[in-house]
């Protein structure tokens, strides 16, 4: 089964307590189609302006990434500054510059429009509604924000959420979108805004999975070095999704299973900065480390 994508390809730069990087490639979609193109073929949406290095699009075209939906126009690409403190669960946001994002109007490929399972990776909410609109019977919707769209655009981001299936989001993101502490009174509150199923992200703490009929844990790999977090919230989402595509199932083994995958995705992206880490694994690391996760939680009983 075939995952389209839309979100940001970016130039990041990143500042943790252990270096720095400057306009290295990032961005939602980027993080996303990359982890998820270990399980299935991605169509990728989005805009770069003419800075941006043919490099980059020929990587994405080795991991088998499909890029007519990449758009190349006059302009500078987005970029994103961040900086992370020795809580690597927090960014801090220095600057974003959304460039030819603020001009973007996607026009999907033909080939896309059947596609069955989809991803509004963090985005403008309105250009996340207006793909959507474009796809013609989609099996699963998931998406992803941010405070900078909750704050900006809430009413969007709400008109979007009413045809989403599956919500991924950061913890405190959770907390502000749904203007509740509790977690769990916060999910649920975010399901009444549309999306079935909350999957809230915890950074080291793991991620959890809320549904109307159930609570699933899923616990982070305990890394003894962890260089730089971003993205891992995109490539959980990329292994989730991508995973989810693989086995064309959207039932709830599946979509714990999916968890794990994601977790795993998400484990390798922090290993390095950008997507270092990510560009360079096979398919038996990503066995060996979702084995590794089975066992983190593993016990028998009495
Ligand atoms: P995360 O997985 O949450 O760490 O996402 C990090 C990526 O999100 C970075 O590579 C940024 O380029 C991208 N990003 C940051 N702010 C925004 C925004 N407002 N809209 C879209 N993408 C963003």
């Amino acid at each position: 089964m075939g995952l389209l994508v839309v979100g940001s390809v970016a130039f990041d730069s990143v500042e943790t307590p252990f270096g720095k990087a400057d306009n290295v490639l990032g961005g939602s979609a980027t993080y996303f189609s990359t982890a998820a193109s270990y399980f299935t073929g991605v169509q990728l949406v989005a805009v770069v302006g003419n800075d941006f290095p043919d490099k980059h699009i020929q990587f994405l075209k080795r991991r088998k990434i499909d890029v007519r939906g990449l758009q190349r126009t006059k302009g500078r690409t987005f970029r994103w500054k961040g900086r992370y403190d020795f809580d690597l669960n927090q960014a801090h946001t220095l600057d974003t510059q959304l460039n030819v994002f603020a001009s973007f109007n996607p026009q999907l490929p033909e080939a896309y429009t059947e596609t069955e399972y989809v991803f509004l990776a963090n985005i403008d909410p309105e250009l996340q509604l207006e793909v959507l609109r474009q796809v013609k019977q989609p099996k699963l919707v998931a998406c992803d924000t941010m405070n900078f769209w909750i704050e900006r655009k809430p009413r969007e981001l709400k008109k979007t959420l009413k045809h989403v299936d599956i919500l991924t989001i950061n913890e405190a993101e959770a907390r502000q979108l749904a203007q509740e502490s509790n977690l769990v009174r916060a999910a649920k509150r975010i399901m009444s805004f549309g999306p079935g199923i909350i999957i809230v992200k915890r950074g080291e703490y793991g991620a959890l999975m809320f549904s109307d009929s159930s609570v699933f844990s899923a616990p982070a790999y305990p890394l003894e070095s962890v260089f730089d977090p971003t993205g891992a919230g995109d490539s959980f989402a990329g292994g989730f999704m991508g995973y989810l595509a693989s086995v064309d199932s959207t039932d709830e083994s599946s979509i714990r299973q999916a968890i794990i995958v994601g977790s795993v995705m998400a484990s390798f992206d922090v290993e390095d900065f950008s997507l270092n880490r990510l560009k360079k694994l096979n398919t038996a690391d990503i066995e060996d480390r979702y084995n590794a996760f089975k066992q983190l939680t593993y016990f028998e009983d009495l």
